[in-house]
C-alpha cells in the first residue's frame, strides 16, 4: 500500500490520515477538504464557541505545521467522481489523485427545513464554522428566538440563547427532548432544567413557514396557525449524509455508505467512516447502524488505519456521546434503542442523575446527567463482548464465528 486518498477533512477524516502516520505507514496521504482553512471540531460550535468561551484557533486539531511535519497532503478542494476502475479520484479543479486505497468520510449536511421562508436572512442551521461564525454575534443581540427540533444540537442552542438573555421558544413535531437518543425519564430532567431557564416548548406540533419582512424572519408561523415573533430561529432537524459521490460510484448505499463490519464498502479498495457510514452494529443486534458523533467518528478512522496497517479486526466499539446544556452534561454510553426496562439512580432534582437500561436483562445503555462515574463504569461494562442470546442463535444465517471478537 503506498498511497492512501482520504476525501472529507472533518473528525473521521483528519483521524485517519493522523493514525496512519502515528502507525508508521510511510506512503502518500492526501486529505482533501472542500471547508476553506485547517479541519476543525464541530462540537463546541452550537455551544462553547457561541459563548465565546473557546476561540477559533482553539478548535483545529492541529496547526498548519502538523502537515507538513507529517506529510499529510491537505487539499482543499472537492472530490467530484470516484474513477473505480483506475483508481483514481477527480476533484472540482480537475486535479486526479490516484489511490491505492480511498476513504471516504463526506460527513453529512443538515435536514433542511424545506418550508416557504427558509432562506430568510436570520434563519440558521448550524454545522460548520462559518455557520456559527454568522450565528454568534445575532445570537448574542437576538430577543425572540425560535428554535425548530429538540434534538442535541437544537437544545444546546436554546440553552446558549436562554444564558444570553433571549426568550426562547422551542417547536418540535415529536412530544419529548432527544427523543431519539433517550429514555423518557432523562427528557423529563431535560425539559424541567430548560424551562428553570426560561425556555418554552411546543410539542407534537409542525412548522407552516418563517414569515419575513424586507428578507427578514419576523416570526414562526405553526401548522395550527399560531405565529411566534422571532428575530432568529435556529433549526436543528436531523442530517442527511453525504453519499453523492459514492453514489455516482456505484457503491452501495443504505441510509448512508453501506460498509461491511470492517468499514469496508462493495469495493475493496474503498472504505467509508464517520457519519456517512452504515455498518453492522453489533450494539444494535448486529443491523446496520449509522451513527452520528466524534467517539463513532474516531474509533472508525482508528480501525480503517489499523487495517491498512496489517491488524485488521472487525469494528466493535461502543457507541457513546455526549450534549452539554447549560449546567448539565448527558454522557450516553450504549445504545437504548429496543430496551424494556430501566433503573434510575441519583435524582432528576439534584441533577445528577442516570437511567440504566435493559433489554431482556441485559445492560444495553447508561445515560448519565452529571454522574461521569456512572459514564465510566458503563463504558467499561457495555465494551465487554455482547453476550451471545438464544434468539441471535437461532437467526437462520446466524454464523457463531462472528461472535468470536
Ligand atoms: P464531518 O466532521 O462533518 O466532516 C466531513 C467533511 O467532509 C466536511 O468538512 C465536508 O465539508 C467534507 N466533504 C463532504 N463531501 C466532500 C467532497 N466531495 N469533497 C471534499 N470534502 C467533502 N458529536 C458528539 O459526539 N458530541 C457533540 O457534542 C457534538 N456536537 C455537535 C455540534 C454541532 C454543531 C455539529 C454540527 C455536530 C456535533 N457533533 C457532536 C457531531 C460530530 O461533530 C460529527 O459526528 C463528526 O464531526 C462526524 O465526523 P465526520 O468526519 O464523519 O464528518
Amino acid at each position: 500500500l503506498s498511497s492512501v486518498v482520504i476525501v472529507g477533512a472533518g473528525q473521521a477524516g483528519f483521524q485517519v490520515a493522523a493514525s496512519l502516520r502515528q502507525g508508521g505507514f510511510a506512503g502518500r496521504i492526501s486529505l482533501v477538504g472542500d471547508e476553506p482553512g485547517l479541519p476543525y471540531q464541530r462540537p463546541p460550535l452550537s455551544k462553547a464557541y457561541l459563548l465565546g468561551k473557546i476561540k477559533a484557533e482553539n478548535l483545529v486539531f492541529r496547526p498548519a505545521a502538523f502537515f507538513d511535519q507529517q506529510q499529510i497532503e491537505l487539499i482543499q478542494d472537492k472530490a467530484v467522481i470516484i474513477d473505480r476502475q483506475n483508481q483514481r479520484v477527480v476533484l472540482e479543479s480537475e486535479k486526479a489523485l490516484e489511490y491505492d486505497h480511498l476513504v471516504l468520510a463526506t460527513g453529512a449536511h443538515n435536514r433542511p427545513l424545506s418550508i416557504p421562508g427558509e432562506h430568510l436572512e436570520g434563519v440558521f442551521g448550524i454545522k460548520t464554522l462559518a455557520d456559527a461564525d454568522a450565528l454568534a454575534p445575532r445570537a448574542k443581540n437576538a430577543k425572540n428566538v425560535v428554535v425548530i427540533g429538540c434534538g442535541f444540537i437544537g437544545l444546546e442552542f436554546a440553552a446558549v440563547a436562554a444564558a444570553q438573555g433571549a426568550s426562547v421558544q422551542v417547536i418540535d413535531r415529536g412530544d419529548r427532548l432527544m427523543a431519539r437518543a433517550i429514555s423518557p425519564q432523562m427528557s423529563e430532567l431535560f425539559l424541567k432544567a430548560h424551562e428553570s431557564w426560561g425556555v418554552k416548548f411546543h410539542f407534537s406540533q409542525a412548522v407552516d413557514q418563517i414569515m419575513g419582512k424586507d428578507g427578514k424572519a419576523v416570526g414562526v408561523e405553526k401548522v395550527n396557525g399560531d405565529v411566534i415573533p422571532a428575530d432568529l430561529v435556529v433549526y436543528g432537524i436531523g442530517v442527511i449524509p453525504n453519499i453523492t459521490l459514492a453514489t455516482e460510484a456505484g457503491l452501495e448505499i443504505e441510509n448512508g455508505i453501506k460498509v461491511d463490519a470492517d468499514l469496508l464498502t462493495n469495493d475493496s479498495h474503498i472504505s467509508a467512516i464517520g457519519d456517512v457510514a452504515c455498518f453492522p452494529c453489533v450494539h444494535n443486534h448486529g443491523e446496520h447502524t449509522r451513527i452520528e458523533s466524534v467517539p463513532n467518528a474516531m474509533d472508525q478512522a482508528r480501525a480503517v488505519s489499523a487495517r491498512l496497517l496489517g491488524k485488521a479486526a472487525p469494528f466493535v466499539a461502543t457507541p457513546w456521546f455526549w450534549t452539554d446544556q447549560g449546567n448539565l452534561k448527558l454522557q450516553i454510553v450504549g445504545l437504548s434503542t429496543g430496551y424494556d426496562s430501566t433503573v434510575t439512580l441519583g435524582s432528576m432534582e439534584s441533577n445528577q442523575f442516570s437511567v440504566l437500561c435493559f433489554r431482556r436483562d441485559h445492560l444495553v445503555a447508561v445515560e448519565s446527567c452529571n454522574r461521569p462515574g456512572d459514564h465510566l463504569a458503563g463504558k467499561k461494562l457495555l465494551s465487554r463482548p455482547p453476550e451471545l442470546t438464544q434468539r441471535e442463535a437461532k437467526e437462520p444465517d446466524f454464523d457463531l464465528k462472528a461472535w468470536e471478537v
